[in-house]
């Protein structure tokens, strides 16, 4: 059976595993036909469909053809996907999108996506794109605008009672992306370029996901990203190289001939320049169905941390990846690993003998000293991992990476930070979307909580590269979130336990509410290892039974 993922991916029915140890078995016996089965039975989540969007890369008019200008804009930090990322107005399309008149159009299909970005530009940057608005007043368009917005009136609606139409020749399609399927929302997003209309300036308007933009040459953009300053995700910034380049005659060859750019599924994703993020598919706890492989490179070396994919072909796509970087002149310097869990380390073994087959060696494997224990007889570990260590590798740029220990949703958890670039590496203590579970014995609030703090305390975060999900360039808004959700989680559990709640399955009855009861055996394992933390604390006790109460006030 095969689960058809629509962004053009199969999960073939046999994928062997390679690995065939007890303790490895135990955690990969979900091989695909398992998985397609639970898939069915809505036990596990199924990749998110991506849903059609729309983008504008609008530029400058008289711009300079050999560096042009184009209008891009930061996404609110606000925004729980994709917060503070540099982006194209856009977004998804609507129901009514497809009933706006499209001239010089044929296919149906393309004049809804044409009509979506049109309407999403309007709407994010009050940049009317339709032939007619050229005779609009600043004031016309703004209550054309709130007539939009306050929903008075539906896109085709308006477009057709002011007597203005879109023309596809002021659209040039550059391309159809397809978000990886690491990501809990996921677009299969058309890009156009369009000329802003002399009279125009765009503006980020009040209820836009943008909080600010401007108008930018395309090559100082891409600079800025080389210099770590802003964080794209792999379109936005293929656009700004392909822009970068000129207005030349093949420019939109050029924007096309990137196959992701033809709905190919992107697996290399540099949010920062020498940090690819390398989603592969992993046995991992739902809502995630990936676990981010990091390849931290400079011109000379290459670190991996968390080869985490047992599946064969996965590990050959990662491979293929190292094997490209290291075709371009560079050695695998060391495998490390953030944490135990199976879905961080179950390719350790696979990438390990690729090497040895391909380029004549393995290479070491480091981690922390309890992680190493752990994984005894499973996975050789070479080398430990300190709290403090830094790993500084050869080569350009001069990365320098500060190991920091970090328990809580894993006894041997390491993070690592970059001084010079404000990135960190988070494991899962932070991950780009869904929660942390924190399980016990592995797992332990308390120092789960204080790991957060320490993170928190780390100067200059730009952003999070987590174990799941895409990367966070909201790194203290998140992290903030996550103790406040974990303490007002907390308060719940007490205020159960005072009122008699008195086992993990009551007081998961009272305090998660608003979880969906699929979850709520998940969810007691969270419970306990909050009721351990509030017994540390002496506000909870456990009973002769094993059942918890409120601690009596001794005085
Ligand atoms: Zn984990």
């Amino acid at each position: 059976m095969t689960v058809k993922d629509s962004g053009g991916l199969d999960w073939s029915a046999d994928i062997p595993v390679r690995r065939r140890e007890p303790w490895l078995a135990l955690h990969t016996k979900m091989k695909e036909p398992i998985r397609a089965g639970a898939l069915d039975a809505g036990k596990m989540p199924a990749l998110q469909i991506p849903k059609d969007a729309a983008a504008i890369i609008l530029v400058r008019p008289d711009t300079d053809p050999t560096n042009p200008e184009i209008f891009w804009a930061r996404r609110s930090t606000k925004l729980a996907f994709l917060g503070g990322f540099y982006a194209f107005p856009g977004g998804q399309r609507e129901p009514s999108d497809i009933e706006a008149p499209v001239r010089h159009c044929n296919d149906p299909e393309t004049a809804a996506m044409i009509s979506c970005g049109a309407r999403e530009l309007f709407e994010e940057v009050g940049v009317l794109l339709a032939r007619g608005a050229q005779t609009l007043t600043i004031g016309q368009r703004a209550s054309l605008l709130d007539d939009l917005e306050s929903k008075r009136l539906a896109w085709p609606e308006l477009l057709n009672l002011y007597g203005l139409h879109l023309d596809a020749s002021d659209f040039t399609f550059v391309g159809r992306w397809v978000t990886p399927p690491f990501a809990p929302r996921r677009f299969d997003t058309w890009f156009f370029l369009a000329d802003c209309p002399a009279k125009q300036q765009p503006r980020i308007t009040e209820d836009s996901e943008l909080e600010s933009g401007e108008w930018i040459r395309a090559g100082d953009a891409y600079e800025r990203w080389q210099r770590s300053e802003v964080i794209a995700v792999p379109p936005v910034l293929h656009a700004l190289k392909t822009l970068a380049a000129g207005l030349t005659a093949d420019l939109v060859e050029r924007f096309l001939s990137a196959p992701q750019a033809r709905r190919e599924p992107t697996r290399r994703i540099e949010f920062y320049p020498n940090y690819i993020c390398f989603p592969v598919r992993t046995p991992t706890k739902p809502p995630a169905t990936h676990t981010n492989c990091y390849l931290v490179y400079t011109s000379r070396e290459i670190l991996v941390i968390d080869p985490g994919s047992p599946y064969e072909d996965e590990q050959l796509a990662l491979a293929d990846c190292v094997d490209d970087l290291i075709s371009q002149g560079r050695t695998v310097r060391e495998i490390i690993l953030t944490h135990v869990h199976p879905d961080h380390v179950a390719g350790v073994d696979g990438l390990n003998e690729h090497l040895t087959q391909k380029h004549g060696a393995a290479v070491p494997v480091a981690a922390h000293r309890l992680t190493a224990e752990s994984l005894k007889n499973q996975v050789s570990v070479n080398r430990f991992v300190e709290d403090d260590e830094v790993l500084k590798l050869n080569g350009e740029p001069a990365i320098r990476l500060r190991a920091l220990y970090t328990p809580g949703h894993a006894r041997g958890h390491l993070c690592f930070y970059d001084e010079r670039t404000g990135a960190l590496i988070s494991g899962d203590n932070i991950v780009g979307f869904g929660s942390v579970l924190i399980d016990p014995p592995e797992g332990n609030m308390r120092e789960y909580l204080d790991s957060l703090r320490t993170m928190r305390l780390l100067p200059n975060l730009s952003v999070l590269f987590g174990g799941h999900g895409p990367a966070v360039a909201n790194p203290y808004e998140k992290i903030d979130e996550y103790i406040s959700h974990r303490l007002q989680r907390e308060e719940l559990i007490l205020e159960a336990v005072r009122e008699g709640a008195s086992t993990p399955k009551e007081i998961v009855a009272r305090a998660y509410t608003d979880v969906p009861t699929r979850a709520h055996s998940m969810a007691e394992r969270a419970v306990l290892a909050h009721l351990k933390k509030l017994e540390d604390e002496g506000l909870v006790e456990q009973t002769s039974h094993g059942t918890y109460r409120a601690a009596q006030a001794n005085d």
